[in-house]
């Protein structure tokens, strides 16, 4: 604790941080599972400063290796990242510093840690018995059942053989339990203690909404967050390059400084957009899910899914890049009926192509639509996913929660009907041409094939084209229909059941779907542990912001690699005039005291009129 306050200046650990401290102090093997924004970092970073050996940190994304060190190095703490971009002479110096014991905290690449290079380095390290521990971060990579698998994960377990009797420390966001099995399984953890912290982000709000108009619907969300003043940024995730092109077009005409990123641009402006958005100079990327991985700005407010995500799991890391800084933000995810079957033929034809079964694909994206089309607690329904229960019976954090949506006054019997329109139909159409019976529109394909004279031609007729769509959507979604690949609406595993009135369903009144109008307003940024900063404050906040920005740039890291958000608003509401005072402020270690405090300091006597 002494050392994590003096580095970092943090005064309390998070929950779990202690354990999994400890487990890498005394060399003892184990699991580590916290959300996204967690604090897992600390947990391999804290030992090394302990027992005085070398910690070697296994992590697959360079650029997050390479912020890690000059975050560290800016708060004294000297560590080293041995990747495919270094160069010779820069690795050869790692490594004997390393040896030397100079260095205490290493990261790697995966590939890079199973050359024989490598592993000769390890065997050195252990002989010399200065090896303290292996840490593997983004442990899920191993597992299939993960939403990234990486084969050069598989042989990790390599690494034990060569360092017998060190302890091995695995580390993840997200891990259902059949992936943590598999973690433990295959890295031959010993009697692993498995830590397993909240998945919760209670500092996150979620709402899910039907998807009229990508567009407008995403602008709304940003000139939202631009209204509420926090400043911060914001990540618009599209299915597809072309789909990722068109939202940031339409953006721009809207006035925002939005850019498109995927993994089809040239490698230079793809760097270049992850540059501006780490180092602030750009707020909104709309990009497809390559983006994020390597990005790591504590300060997202939004993130936008302008579809469907393919898993659940992938929504809950998407989302997560939200509010890492724990501070209130935003999570909107905008589905519309089509997206699941869109997902659907993707899963198909890369199964085709690869040979590979879809089942596994195809189950989770069932998981997915459901916890889009249910009208549960959003934080219930991701907790209980993996397999925690959630004590609050109101989050107050989620569209369900905060009574945005609304319930249809008799789903039982509207389920019915709906399920009818499929049946009569003889289970051989689409969504559209159901709705299209449904509401008694004379088409002519309609007529030609006589089902104006079906009993439930003009069942919905009050009803519109998309509102059926978007309830036939929700039955989908429940397992009462299901889609084959041709988007023919079936009766699924739970239809019987739902036709009896048996099944006690609940279906969301398709809210927005008529017009723009309808769709309640609704802006209540809901901010944990913070309440929003008063003008006054914030005008230092953004002083002390714009400071940041100065200086990440000269010493060439991203800003919060300088001071989070969080710590820039503690600055702002307590205006320390001292040193001593501003070591109070969370995030303020001795080191950045050194190195930033009197800046800061300066631009608070400024900014607070002396
Ligand atoms: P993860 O790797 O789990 O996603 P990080 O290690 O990047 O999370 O930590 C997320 C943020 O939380 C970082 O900004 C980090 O500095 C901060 N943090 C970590 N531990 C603590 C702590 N004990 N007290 C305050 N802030 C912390
Ligand atoms: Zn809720």
């Amino acid at each position: 604790m002494e050392a994590v306050r003096r580095v970092w200046g943090y005064d309390t650990l998070r929950p779990l941080q202690a354990a999994s401290i400890e487990a890498g102090v005394s060399g003892r093997d184990c699991l580590t599972v916290l959300p996204t924004g967690g604090g897992k970092s600390l947990c391999y970073q804290v030992p090394p400063l302990v027992t005085g050996k070398a910690t070697v940190v296994i992590s697959p994304l360079i650029a997050l290796m390479r912020d890690q060190v000059r975050g560290l190095k800016l708060n004294g703490y000297e560590a080293g990242a041995l990747h495919s971009a270094l160069d010779r002479e820069d690795a050869r110096e790692i490594e004997s510093r390393l040896l030397r014991g100079d260095l205490l905290l290493v990261l790697a690449a995966p590939e890079r840690a199973l050359t024989s290079g490598f592993c000769a380095l390890l065997a050195k390290l252990h002989d010399a018995g200065r090896l303290g521990a292996i840490a593997i971060d983004e442990a899920h990579c191993i597992s299939q059942w993960g939403h990234d698998f990486r084969p050069e994960y598989r042989r990790l377990v390599e690494l034990r053989r060569i360092a017998p009797g060190v302890g091995m420390q695995a580390f993840t966001a997200t891990a259902t339990p059949r992936v943590r099995e598999d973690i433990v399984r295959q890295l031959g953890l010993e009697d692993a203690e498995v830590l397993v912290g909240s998945f919760d982000r209670p500092n996150l709000t979620y709402r899910v909404r039907h998807r009229r108009d990508a567009a407008e619907q995403t602008i709304e969300a940003v000139r939202a967050m631009h209204d509420r003043g926090e400043g911060g940024g914001a990540i618009v995730y599209c299915l597809s390059r072309a789909d990722t092109e068109r939202l940031a077009e339409s953006l721009r005409v809207a006035g925002l400084d939005a850019r498109a990123y995927h993994a089809g641009m040239d490698k230079g402006p793809r760097h270049d957009v992850e540059r501006a958005f780490t180092n602030e100079s750009l707020d909104v990327v709309v990009a497809t899910v390559a983006f994020g991985m390597g990005i790591d700005r504590s300060n997202v407010r939004l993130v936008v899914h302008a579809c469907l995500p393919k898993s659940v799991e992938a929504y809950q890391q998407e989302a997560g890049r939200a509010g890492r800084d724990g501070l209130g933000a935003e999570c909107l995810l905008l589905a519309a009926p089509s997206d699941g079957s869109r997902w659907e033929r993707l899963i198909l034809r890369s199964a085709s192509e690869s040979g590979a079964d879809p089942s596994a694909q195809l189950a989770l994206l069932d998981d997915v639509r459901r916890f889009a089309g249910a009208l549960l607690c959003r934080h219930r329904a991701l907790c209980e996913y993996f397999g925690q229960s959630y004590e609050p019976e109101n989050c107050g954090a989620c569209d369900v929660c905060l009574g945005e949506t609304r319930e249809e006054s008799d789903s039982a019997v509207l389920a019915q009907k709906l399920m009818s329109g499929v049946a009569r139909t003889g289970q051989r159409y689409g969504a559209g041409y159901v709705a299209d019976v449904l509401r008694g529109a004379v088409t002519d394909d309609v007529v030609a094939r006589g089902h104006n004279a079906l009993s439930v031609f003009g069942l919905l007729a009050k009803r519109s084209r998309k509102e059926i769509m978007v309830l036939l959507d929700q039955l989908v979604a429940l397992g009462a229909l299901r889609a084959d690949e041709h988007r023919v609406l079936r009766f699924g595993a739970r239809g019987v059941a739902v036709m009896k009135g048996e099944a006690g369903v609940r279906l969301a009144a398709p809210l927005g779907v008529r017009g723009a109008g309808s769709e309640r307003r609704r802006e209540r940024g809901r901010v944990v542990d913070a309440a929003p900063l008063t003008i006054e404050e914030r005008e230092v906040f953004e002083r002390l912001r714009g400071l940041r920005k100065r200086i990440a740039e000269e010493s060439e890291v991203p800003p919060y690699v300088v001071f989070s958000d969080a710590t820039l608003r503690e600055m702002a509401r307590l205006l320390p005039r001292s040193p001593e005072q501003l070591l109070e402020v969370k995030g303020v270690g001795r080191r950045k005291l050194e190195m930033f405090g009197e800046a800061f300091l300066e631009e608070i006597v400024a900014g607070a009129g002396g």
